[in-house]
């Protein structure tokens, strides 16, 4: 098995009739590079920037964080590095943000609505974000968007810092594409319209499988009323493909349904752009896609 996938390095990741899809990689901090380069991911396609953030007594700052995405964009040259910005909050908590203990933690303040809340911390990483997307093909993604109003106040957050660098004559790249997650249901039922603000759409198949399913992630109790491949949700996962390609965007998968290599025909054949996965699961995935053939 090991053989055979590293006879798969370097190859193309298209089907048997040529159907092509981008394999990337999910990462945590630069330390995960060396396995993303063994395990030859066209890119990264979701950098949990959050765990710049776990672990510590303060908030990083942004040299620290400016640093770390252009270590991982410069160790990958010419690809693309999908940032996702912080998600905080639910399963993921850090004393120093001082959030209030929630009956609910995962429908209440986290990801996006905490960067709304806060704009000053928002915008911290999203100028460390830019100022790094001078040295490399840097993407922005923001999580748990449930509304257009959230998407266009992140943008003009983002319009602020980019005018900020433009003053004072710090380079950013003019044209990254930004583009949201598609992990509450709200969002897949309404990816008609908010493909219109965005370059792209990734799919968090983990936390949109919790919501529509009423089902916590992390409750291993409700295992067996659990169905990952739940007809709902992976009607909600083609009707966004559909409506990402309506408005002509790409759209991609980023939660572990992605590397589900029972589901990789289902995917392809809804048009997925692009699989991000953890990096193990990278040459399995290029492997199972050049078996398939779409034709048949
Ligand atoms: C998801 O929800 O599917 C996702 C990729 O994000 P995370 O697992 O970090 O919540
Ligand atoms: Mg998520």
């Amino acid at each position: 098995r090991r053989k055979r996938l590293e006879l798969v390095r370097g190859l193309p990741s298209a089907t048997k009739d040529g159907k092509a899809v981008e394999i990337f990689a999910n990462i945590g901090n630069p330390d995960n590079l060396p396995q993303v380069l063994a395990n030859d991911a066209e890119g990264i396609g979701l950098f949990r920037s959050e765990f710049l953030y776990l672990g510590r007594t303060d908030y990083p700052t942004e040299e620290e964080q400016f640093e770390a995405y252009k270590k991982t964009v410069q160790a990958l040259p010419g690809k693309k590095v999908v940032i996702r910005t912080l998600d905080i909050g639910a399963d993921k908590k850090v004393d120093y943000f001082n959030l209030a203990e929630e009956e609910n933690p995962a429908l209440g303040m986290r990801a996006i609505r905490i960067c709304l809340t806060r704009p000053e911390l928002f915008k911290t990483q999203l100028r460390a974000l830019c100022r790094a997307s001078a040295f490399g093909k840097i993407a922005v993604m923001f999580p748990m968007i449930i509304s257009v109003k959230e998407i266009r106040r992140a943008k003009e957050l983002l319009q602020e810092v980019r005018q900020d660098l433009d003053r004072r004559r710090i380079a950013y790249d003019k044209d990254m594409e930004i583009g949201i997650m598609i992990e509450t249901p709200a969002a897949a039922i309404m990816s008609d319209d908010l493909a219109k603000e965005v370059d792209f759409f990734s799919i968090g198949s983990n936390d949109l499988t919790q919501y529509t399913l009423a089902i916590d992630r992390q409750q291993t109790q409700l295992d067996s009323f659990f169905d990952a491949h739940h007809p709902a949700v992976l009607r909600l996962i083609g009707q966004t493909i559909a409506n990402g390609h309506q408005a002509g965007i790409w759209v991609g998968i980023c939660g572990e349904l992605g590397a589900d290599l029972s589901l990789t025909e289902t995917f392809l054949r809804m048009g997925v752009d692009e699989l991000s996965v953890s990096p193990q699961s990278v040459l399995p995935l290029r492997d199972t896609v050049r078996s398939l053939d779409l034709s048949k």
